[in-house]
């Protein structure tokens, strides 16, 4: 089912549009120099529209927390200098206002603010009245209810032109990206809002410079709409997020090296082709949901025994061993452990259920 809000496509945002559309920029505006640097850099790899944040959210305190106010100065400067387009996040009324004020021409929430509805409303109510693009990052916690929610605050405020930022999300057990992509939540949210603009931020998702291509390239075989890009003339020099910005001419590479898929191709050998594939596997997921029917079916059966005999449905050895075994026999047929585990896990509890209602059928 989609869920529709009444929003304007990219192309009728009134910005010179790319597709897909790039944002890059520094994380922080630094200095008008930084700035200035910058943004003549980008410029020269054909970016149009600026990100730069001019107030930071840290995690930690007496950390640099953005220039603040004197950014807007530099920023006009380069907006005349260059002819580009700026985008700035705001947390709060103030920021709208001062954005506003000063000539931003998008805004974006971060993701800290999304994960507070009280933040958002507040953002919401200030934007009344007012036509301007506002992209909206997911939450820091992997909640896509919370991210449609802040969508929804402020399409109410009137904002017809929102987009989505998949930023990733927070993650203990990841060591690998600073902030897990878990792609199935913004390919959810794309399912659901199919106009609404969904755009990739691999530089918060990688943390480093050297992940970012796979994760960007991810996100385009996604059909995902633009990226969002980290980008500072001297990033080792950078105040903050160092490590996950790249230098302009490193952008310029990375954009020339990844490859935009079509959605639709009219080549009618590779419909039929891929028409064929489809079908084989229209029958393969029937033969696994026999196979999984066939498998509660056997449950059940353990479950009136264990009632006959007396014995508690769930059985802690029993279900080490199909833990250990299935994972094993994954890696055999070449399918991924951590995807078998998750799968059994979920089968597993579906299974408890079946015997519970068996047992329950009996006392009733
Ligand atoms: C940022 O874009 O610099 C930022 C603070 O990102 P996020 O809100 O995704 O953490
Ligand atoms: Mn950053």
């Amino acid at each position: 089912m989609t869920n529709q809000l009444k929003t304007y496509p990219l192309k009728d945002w009134g910005l010179d549009i790319q597709n897909p559309l790039i944002i890059a920029g520094p994380c922080s505006v630094e200095t008008a120099e930084q700035l200035d640097k910058t943004v003549e850099g980008l410029v020269k790899q054909g970016v149009k529209i600026i990100r730069a944040g001019v107030w930071k959210p840290r995690t930690r305190p007496n950390t640099f927390e953005g220039v603040g106010s004197i950014a807007f100065p530099w920023i006009q400067e380069a907006k005349e200098k260059y002819k580009v387009k700026f985008a700035v996040e705001v947390a709060s009324p103030a920021h709208v206002e001062e954005a506003l004020k000063n000539n931003i021409d998008l805004l974006w929430i971060g993701a800290r603010s999304t994960a507070n509805p009280f933040t958002v409303q507040d953002i919401a109510d200030s934007l009344k009245g007012v036509d301007i693009p506002v992209l909206i990052k997911n939450p820091i916690n992997p909640d896509l209810a919370l991210w449609i929610g802040a969508l929804e605050r402020i399409h109410e405020a009137g904002i017809t032109k929102i987009g989505a930022i998949h930023r990733g999300f927070s993650n203990f057990n990841d060591t690998h990206f600073r902030n897990s992509p878990m792609w199935q939540i913004p390919i959810e949210f794309k399912t659901r809002f199919p106009d609404i603009p969904l755009i990739n931020d691999p530089s918060h998702i990688c943390g480093k410079r050297a992940l970012i291509p796979q994760v960007a390239q991810m996100a385009l075989d996604l059909n995902f709409d633009g990226l969002m890009i980290e980008s500072h003339f001297h990033p080792d020099a950078a105040w903050s997020d160092a490590e996950q910005q790249l230098r302009p001419e490193d952008l310029g590479l990375l954009l020339a090296s990844l490859k935009t898929r079509q959605v639709f191709v009219d080549d009618p050998a590779f419909a039929s082709q891929l028409q064929s594939i489809r079908e084989q596997i229209d029958d393969t997921d029937r033969e696994i949901l026999e196979l999984l029917s066939r498998r509660m079916g056997l449950v059940e059966k353990v479950g009136e025994y264990k009632k006959i005999n007396n014995v508690a449905v769930f059985q802690i050895e029993r279900w080490k061993k199909v833990f250990q075994t299935r994972p094993e026999w994954a890696i055999a047929l070449n399918l991924n452990p951590e995807f078998v585990k998750e799968l059994y896990k979920m089968i597993h509890t579906e299974s408890i259920k079946k015997q519970t209602e068996v047992m329950e059928r009996h006392l009733s």
